[in-house]
């Protein structure tokens, strides 16, 4: 198979979307073959002891790699400016690698509070069962990163725009810190998606994809990426996921690299319609609080304009009159679905307090921002007039 990146000047990364890491057969296909196959056979007995020796380069089994995952793989490389990337079968595959592989028993880990549910579990909950202390900081605080590094810390982890508050920390300056004690950072990048966000650029060790999000970003397919350094994924992060194997499936992986030729029209257009309608939220005057990175007045737009290129999919805002408020509002909803996805083509609606974040107390949820009256909003495809007026009907109402 014959791998058509050329070497030629730096490429945009709308074009890199559309066409790195693609292999063609012998067939010459256009479009992406789907290899969906478990395996692969050998010409010789020689060859295949080559292939378990990594000196022959070719595929072994499905569990390693896979010729349309690796497309993926490589794309997505191409477009995140990262030296190796590796697909897991879910976001979540994706941080528990990104997170249990470097570290050992002994080990510590301090990460931002405000995170995904399941990230926060893993985080809090999981590694402290294998020996690996924790430490949850305030995010935006960078002298709480600093006071909480130990000689024996290894690795530090963040979401920014952290779910769903949409509160923001300063990459940089926690890179500097990752640095300076000589550990590694993880970035969570989901809410800002790769087109808006560079967290290697902005000195991550690593970043973490939900590619279940605005990657496929149609509802359909689970997948993670990690993406960083050749040599940090392709020491700890790769034999982790080769022994362990959470691999991405091949039918999924060819869904996602199809859906990364489209990645920049969508989710411009998303964060569009996001503007609108983060705008008329805004402006109405029954709203105490409405939450959005694109909004001049978010109280960290300083940082925001540092390392951000745009306003992500999201809005997060409070109802007036708490849980049964917030349900009322839901149910009034048309167009606007009920559900705890996001990054879809579909504008989606959750309350975070009794799903994504039900299994916290209410102090905890808190500390996190989530109050009683909060939704999240993941804005989609349709038009934005549609969904203001969808907005308008159920608030109204
Ligand atoms: C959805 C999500 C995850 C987990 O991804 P899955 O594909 O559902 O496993 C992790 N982090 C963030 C920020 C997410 O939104």
């Amino acid at each position: 198979m014959a791998n058509d990146a050329t070497g030629a000047p730096p490429l945009h990364p709308e074009t890199q979307l559309v066409h790195a890491g693609t292999l063609r057969s012998q067939f010459g296909e256009t479009s992406e073959a789907l290899f969906l196959t478990q395996g692969h056979v050998y010409d010789s007995a020689e060859q295949a002891e080559g292939r378990f020796l990594n000196t022959d380069p070719g595929f072994q089994y499905g569990r390693l790699s896979n010729p349309t995952v690796a497309m993926l793989e490589q794309r997505m490389a191409a477009f995140e400016g990262a030296e190796a990337c590796r697909a897991t079968a879910t976001g979540m595959a994706a941080v528990t690698a990104a997170v249990m592989a470097p570290v050992r028993a002994g080990d510590h880990v301090v990460a931002a509070r405000a995170l995904f549910g399941s990230c926060r579990y893993v985080i809090e909950d999981h590694l402290p069962r294998y020996g690996v202390e924790s430490t949850l900081v305030d995010g935006t605080d960078i002298a709480a990163w600093r006071a909480a590094i130990r000689p024996n810390t290894k690795l530090l982890f963040l979401e920014s725009p952290a779910n769903p508050t949409l509160e923001v920390i300063d990459i940089a300056a926690v890179a500097a810190i990752a640095k300076e004690a000589g550990v590694i950072l993880v970035v969570d990048n989901v809410f800002a998606t790769p087109l808006f966000q560079r967290p290697l650029e902005l000195g991550a060790d690593l970043v973490v994809y939900s590619a279940t999000k605005h990657i496929d970003g149609q509802g359909r397919c689970l997948g993670g990426l990690i993406l960083g350094s050749k040599a940090l994924i392709e020491a700890d992060i790769q034999t982790y996921l080769r022994q362990t194997g959470p691999a991405m499936s091949p039918f999924n992986g060819w869904v996602m690299l199809k859906s990364l030729e489209t990645l920049p029209l969508r989710i411009r257009q998303q964060a569009q319609n996001a503007t609108a309608v983060a705008t008329w939220l805004k402006g109405r005057k029954d709203l105490p609080h409405v939450a959005f990175i694109g909004d001049p007045d978010h109280p960290q737009a300083d940082i925001i304009a540092r390392q951000m290129t745009g306003p992500s999919t999201l809005i997060a805002f409070e109802v007036t009159g708490g849980k049964d408020a917030a349900y009322r509002f839901l149910n009034r909803l048309r167009l606007i679905r009920i559900s705890n996805n996001l990054g879809d083509a579909k504008s989606l609606i959750v309350h975070p307090a009794t799903t994504t974040h039900q299994r916290f107390t209410a102090e905890v949820r808190a500390s996190m921002g989530v109050g009683d009256g909060l939704v999240r909003l993941s804005i989609g495809l349709e038009h934005a007039d549609d969904l203001i007026a969808d907005l308008k009907q159920a608030l109204d109402g």
